[in-house]
């Protein structure tokens, strides 16, 4: 039998027993609609109206500032394109960076065929955007700046702090896709000068297809999807009950475990990179300092990426060679080629991200995997 190690969890996590115990009786047992008046229905609204406390305290928000989705991908969608709407008026100009997930980047590729004007800032050679950089990309008709706290490839923390005080100073409204900074960074929306933040259950041990949109009380944000008054007329459609519960349950864990749960996972990511320098010949680190420990970019000079994946895969162990949107389409990882990395390098490159559920033991193992296999594909 062949044991599975399980490395790719920027891609998706699974779901935690208490998550998927605290799920369960949604599908059959409480199955309410949370618009119907009745008993049934009221239950289902009392945890619709739990778990929206529950993301809400993990970010220092109010409940009514929070807006569940169908993920991440709807929550980027919604924040970007309601705020476009909502202050068209103010202005057309949009500033973002080229390392964004494509949810973001795709969105205002997007806006731009509907006449937006959009500015793509670059981010230094490590993957980290300059606050000074996106001051220099506003104009007097920005009205939405959106950068991501955490890169997805890298692991590269990005400075939305000092980001939030500059729009904040200058009027204008900030987006952050926080999909892989929950349960790894301290969020606070206020102290961080956040308008709208996006989150995704599957990247915390909840579950797939549900996600949430933070909006700050105020804004002149519209909402793009229309029909019911579900979600207080800010999302129509009748709620994914049991998957809201899940990620309100999932939200609460990763930010109360978050201090224990960066610890360990620093030592798994450790442990993997001590394995491949000793091992390695030529390893080159693409994540930068300071990345959240989750998630570690390397290239092997020499092997190419996919080759050593299906090596890998082959040994039971998961990995990717990029965003798992852009693995499969053969397309170069732009945010490695936004870092400025040559094509060779690009090609080579293997994110290894890890959870909670690994171990110091598979991680090494998998690591060992790795020398080995590499040693032999740089040595064709
Ligand atoms: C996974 C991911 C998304 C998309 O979230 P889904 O829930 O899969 O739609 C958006 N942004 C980042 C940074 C991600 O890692």
């Amino acid at each position: 039998m062949i044991c599975v190690i399980y490395l790719d969890n920027a891609a998706t996590t699974p779901v935690s027993q208490e998550v998927l115990d605290a799920m369960q009786p949604y599908f059959r047992d409480i199955y309410g609609n949370p618009s119907s008046v009745h008993a049934s229905g009221r239950q289902a609204k009392g945890a619709v109206e739990r778990a929206r406390e529950q993301v809400a305290q993990a970010i220092n928000a109010k409940p009514n500032e929070i807006v569940f989705t169908s993920g991440g991908t709807e929550a980027d969608n919604a924040a970007i394109i309601g705020t476009a709407i909502g202050y068209k008026e103010q202005g057309k100009h949009i500033v973002t960076t080229t390392i964004e997930h494509h949810a973001v980047l795709h969105t205002y590729e997007f806006l731009q065929e509907m006449g937006y004007e959009v500015t793509f800032v670059p981010p230094g050679a490590d993957g980290i955007v300059r606050v000074d950089d996106i001051a220099a990309a506003l104009c007097d008709d920005t009205t939405l700046v959106s950068v991501m706290a955490v890169n997805n490839e890298t692991g590269a923390v990005q400075p939305i702090g000092e980001i939030g005080r500059l729009t904040r100073e200058r009027g204008i409204v900030f987006h952050t896709d926080a999909v892989q900074a929950m349960g790894l960074l301290q969020i606070d929306v206020d102290a961080l000068g956040i308008d709208l933040l996006s989150i995704s259950g599957h990247k915390l041990h909840g579950p797939k297809g549900v996600g949430a949109l933070y909006v700050r009380r105020g804004l002149y944000w519209k909402p793009t999807q229309h029909g019911g008054s579900q979600e207080y007329k800010r999302r129509a459609g009748t709620e994914n009950l049991p998957g809201i519960v899940g990620l309100g349950l999932a939200v609460q864990r990763a930010v109360e475990q978050r201090e224990a749960r960066y610890e360990q996972i620093t030592g798994l990511r450790e442990t993997m990179l001590a394995v491949l320098r000793a091992g390695v010949e030529n390893l080159q680190v693409n994540s930068p300092e300071g990345a959240v420990p989750s998630i570690l970019n390397v290239t092997f000079p020499g092997a190419p990426a996919e080759r050593i994946l299906m090596n890998l895969d082959m040994a039971g162990i998961m990995a990717s060679s990029g965003s798992a949107c852009t693995s499969g389409s053969l397309q170069p990882s732009h945010v490695l080629v936004a870092m400025g990395l040559g094509e060779e390098c690009v090609r080579s490159a293997i994110r290894f991200s890890f959870s909670g559920q690994n171990t110091e033991e598979e991680v090494r193992a998998a690591a060992e995997k790795v020398v080995e296999i590499v040693a032999r594909l740089q040595r064709r």
